[in-house]
């Protein structure tokens, strides 16, 4: 990957740059998250695909300290490797911030769904989430992304 040395390397959910890699074969494309091009070097990860979870997939949900497919596998060393594999991603390029996307047991930051495939959404972050936080990097869900961009286009002004 050829990088611009005068731009910080981040680290931001694939799904948020088109790239169609949710469970359901589908992207959560956003525009906004493709405006941090202009002010980083933008790496893509997917920690589902990346730790050869195939695509389209079970959904999975957070129970405990596991995670369950829906159709009661557990999946947990999946998302286990697929965070360690963002944080060597992370150390590699010096990241010192991540934009995740919101609600997924990977990468949700605020919210999780509860673990009932009932669609009930609860407090809680996503496994790779928690990895990087606990190793100083700071997260910004894809919900924050208008104010951050803001933010960003200030500084620059
Ligand atoms: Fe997007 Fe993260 Fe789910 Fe991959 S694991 S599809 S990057 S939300």
């Amino acid at each position: 990957m050829k990088l611009d040395n005068n731009k910080p390397c981040i680290l931001v959910s694939a799904c948020l740059l088109g790239s169609p890699t949710r469970y359901d074969g589908k992207s959560s494309k956003d525009n906004l998250a493709l405006q941090l091009i202009e002010f980083f070097n933008v790496i893509p990860i997917c920690p589902e695909s990346d730790s050869g979870m195939t695509t389209p997939r079970e959904p999975s949900e957070i129970r405990g300290n596991k995670v369950f497919s829906s159709k009661g596998k557990d999946v947990t060393s999946f998302f286990v490797k697929g965070a360690e594999m963002a944080l060597e991603q992370a150390k590699k390029y010096n990241v010192k911030l991540a934009v995740l996307k919101e609600k997924s047991p990977s990468c949700g930051f605020r919210s999780i769904y509860d673990g009932s495939f009932s669609g009930k959404l609860i407090k809680g972050k996503g496994i790779t989430t928690k990895m990087l936080l606990s190793n100083n990097i700071q997260v910004i869900p894809d919900t924050s992304l208008p104010e951050f961009i803001k933010s960003l286009r200030k500084k620059d002004n």
